[in-house]
């Protein structure tokens, strides 16, 4: 590819982040390329109704969500390929970024590419997902006031999301798969203490029940290998989430767990001058379509400035250079 080819920026993932950030630069005139990955819209195309996000007083389905960002970006002249990035190549500039044989040469770079819930695998957990079946208590816990629920999971964010859940169920039952917590000493306390919280121990879900919507798992005690069915409307899984940073191991500093690091969390900054994080894929925390937005702003803002002080920098350089001697 020519180095006139080479674009401002390229942004990695079409989410609530990348979208934003593709809203934002395009305004700047950076002229951004998208590229969208096979999961076009993120997280949220797989959801129903969105109830959280600012400025749709009644909720809005996750995909017309989605769908409004990418026309917003568009409108403004981002260009969006539903394409996957194979490769990637941070460690001299201009970055390079592969979709299978096509290279993409770009002075500065946007990853926004996410993260996944874990899911079981079990039969039912797929058709019943949006009807029961959940793996974010703050999105979806609301729907369920009322109702019983199942949280299945023992680490910190299943204790986090039973404790929340509590608020608006009638009973939450915990199903782990063994007969200790692996949360906080805190997170476990806060959700012994709580009467509506129950335990299910040394048991794994194998199938999620319903007609129509969700009515119950079948669980399985691993130790006897005697199998139960609880009635419920709603099973929030909690088993964890995978950062999608596989693409960039080696080339950008990741955490244990696979996030990309922040060396200035204040910024959208990665270890890598030129290349920015916004989402998901920096964010372990909140995981909100909200906070991912925000943050594809500041990638955007980031990315745009640094740009500017490069552009500066090489003009700053010409006229050294044709300064009369
Ligand atoms: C079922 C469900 C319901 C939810 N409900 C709500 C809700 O009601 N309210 C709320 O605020 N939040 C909700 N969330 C959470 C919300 O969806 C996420 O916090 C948000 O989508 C994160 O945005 P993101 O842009 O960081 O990443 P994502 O939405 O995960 O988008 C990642 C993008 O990266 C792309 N990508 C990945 N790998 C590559 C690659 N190799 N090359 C190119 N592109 C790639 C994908 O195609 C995708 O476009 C829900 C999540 C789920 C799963």
């Amino acid at each position: 590819m020519a180095e006139n080819n080479t674009r401002e920026l390229i942004i990695i993932g079409s989410g609530p982040a990348g979208y934003t950030a593709a809203i934002y630069a395009a305004r700047a005139e950076l002229k951004p390329l998208v590229l969208a990955g096979g999961e076009m819209g993120g997280q949220l195309m797989i959801t129903t109704d969105v109830e959280n996000y600012p400025g749709f007083p009644d909720g809005i389905l996750g995909p017309q969500l989605m769908d409004a960002f990418r026309a917003q970006a568009e409108r403004f002249g981002a260009e969006v390929i539903p394409v996957d990035v194979t490769r990637v190549d941070f460690s001299s500039r201009p970055f390079r970024v592969w979709t299978g044989s096509e290279e993409y040469r770009a002075r500065s770079v946007i990853v926004s590419t996410g993260a996944s819930a874990k899911w079981l695998g079990v039969p039912g957990e797929v058709e019943y997902r949006g009807r029961g079946v959940s793996a974010c208590a703050t999105c979806d816990g609301f729907f369920f006031k009322g109702k019983r629920v199942v949280v299945v999971g023992g680490g910190d964010v299943a204790m986090e999301e039973a404790t929340f859940l509590s608020r608006f169920a009638t009973s939450v039952t915990v199903v782990h798969r063994r007969d200790q917590l692996r949360a906080s000493k805190s997170m476990q306390q806060r959700a012994f203490n709580d009467p509506k919280i129950s335990f299910v121990w040394d048991s794994v879900v194998e199938e999620i029940l319903g007609e129509g919507t969700v009515t119950g798992v079948r669980v399985r005690n691993v130790n006897t290998g005697e199998t139960d069915v609880i009635e419920t409307d709603g099973v929030f899984i909690a088993i964890g989430h995978q950062p999608n940073t596989e693409l960039f191991k080696g080339q950008l500093e990741l955490d244990a767990k696979g996030y990309v690091v922040m060396p200035n969390p204040e910024t959208a900054e990665t270890n890598v001058e030129g290349v920015f994080a916004a989402g998901d894929v920096r964010d372990h925390r909140y995981r909100q379509a909200v906070t991912a937005a925000g943050d594809g702003c500041k990638a955007a803002m980031d990315a745009e400035r640094w740009l500017e002080e490069q552009g500066e920098a090489v003009n700053l350089e010409a006229e050294v250079y044709s300064f009369p001697r």
